[in-house]
């Protein structure tokens, strides 16, 4: 059976990004048709500046969220990256097999260590090894598939390098996996600037729909969401990004595609309304079952459990193998 690997990091609350670009997928078909592996990476909230008692709050809510939009324990495995060792024991053996250089090259370290910075902050070591880790994560369980946003496409490629260099050098010891990009919704964009994509991470909050924003907030931000200086409802990412990334968003609600949207809209403001409409109808039901669940953390935290032992049982062979294959 196809194995697939994906993770979020807990470094901010979910926004509509991560549920149209990555997590819906996961439920909506990854998790039916592979064994699916989704995982709250922690210890990549660590690679800037971080508070450990949000850090703590925010995995808890991460891995509540992705129960609650869907994610079936009996279906796959839920879990949180630091419970399960294996991925740091093999992460340094990746990053002898890594080099300098490479990851100098990665364009996120790029910009992440200028903006720190720019803020005054020394860049943390692991912001330059944070991909060799994520490799770990990926190549722990004999990934096939890495169902990401285009954002992590070059993280991906590092991880096929390092697999091959590894296997070249010390036997075959690692499955090479695949990058998959999600077709709709690669890329949602933020409401208060559309030329950048609404990121968890980002300090404003009025351009990004959070997936816990109650009805109220989603209608505010999305009737005051940013669209261009004309007037016609078009579809064109380059012209009118602000009106684009609404019909992007209206159409990865509830089906259509956004050319021909743009078809039936004679005004901005019947696009906003449908849009926040379309989104509010889309998260009702994630927010009541997060509320149930948030209800009941002695539940959440049998499934953590469990699914760090499945993850915990899956690693360890190959960790072990690899260490072997090392000389150790
Ligand atoms: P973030 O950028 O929000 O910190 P993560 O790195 O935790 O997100 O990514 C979790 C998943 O959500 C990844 O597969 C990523 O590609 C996807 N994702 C994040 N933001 C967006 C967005 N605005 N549009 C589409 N997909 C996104």
């Amino acid at each position: 059976m196809t194995r697939i690997f994906s993770g979020v990091k807990p470094t901010g609350h979910l926004t509509l990004g991560n549920y149209l670009g990555a997590m819906r997928r996961w439920v909506e078909s990854d998790q039916h048709r592979a064994d699916g592996l989704f995982c709250v990476v922690d210890l990549h909230a660590l690679t800037v500046a971080h508070d450990p008692a949000r850090v703590r709050r925010l995995s808890r809510q991460t891995a509540t969220l992705l129960l609650a939009a869907g994610l079936a324990p009996e279906l796959c495995t839920v879990f949180v990256q630091s419970h399960v060792d294996e991925h740091t024991r093999l992460s340094y053996l990746l990053e002898c097999t890594a080099s300098d250089g490479e990851l100098r090259r990665m364009i996120q370290y790029k910009e992440k260590s200028a903006l720190a910075l720019r803020s005054g902050e020394s860049v943390r070591l692991s912001l330059l090894t944070y991909p060799v880790l994520m490799a770990a994560d990926i190549l722990v369980y004999g990934t096939d598939e890495v169902p990401v946003g285009d954002d992590q496409a070059q993280h991906v490629e590092l991880t096929r390098d390092l697999a091959v260099r590894f296997n070249q050098r010390y036997g075959h010891t690692f499955t090479v996996p695949k990058a998959v990009h999600p077709g709709v919704a690669a890329r949602v964009m933020d409401l208060q600037d559309p030329t950048s994509k609404m990121g968890k991470s980002h300090d404003s909050g009025a351009g990004i729909v959070y997936l816990l924003d109650d009805p109220d907030q989603v209608r505010r931000k999305v009737m005051r969401a940013v669209t261009d200086s004309g007037t016609e409802v078009v579809h064109d990412r380059e012209t009118s990004p602000g009106v684009a990334n609404l019909l992007e968003i209206l159409s990865a609600c509830s089906g259509g595609n956004p050319e021909e949207l743009a078809g039936v809209y004679e005004s901005y403001g019947a696009l906003k309304r449908d849009t926040a409409d379309a989104v509010v109808e889309l998260l009702r039901p994630v927010r009541e079952r997060h509320a149930e669940l948030a209800a009941d953390p002695g539940y959440v935290d049998e499934v953590l459990r469990k699914g760090a032992e499945r993850a915990g049982e899956l690693a360890r062979p190959r960790v072990d193998a690899a260490y072997a294959a090392v000389g150790l």
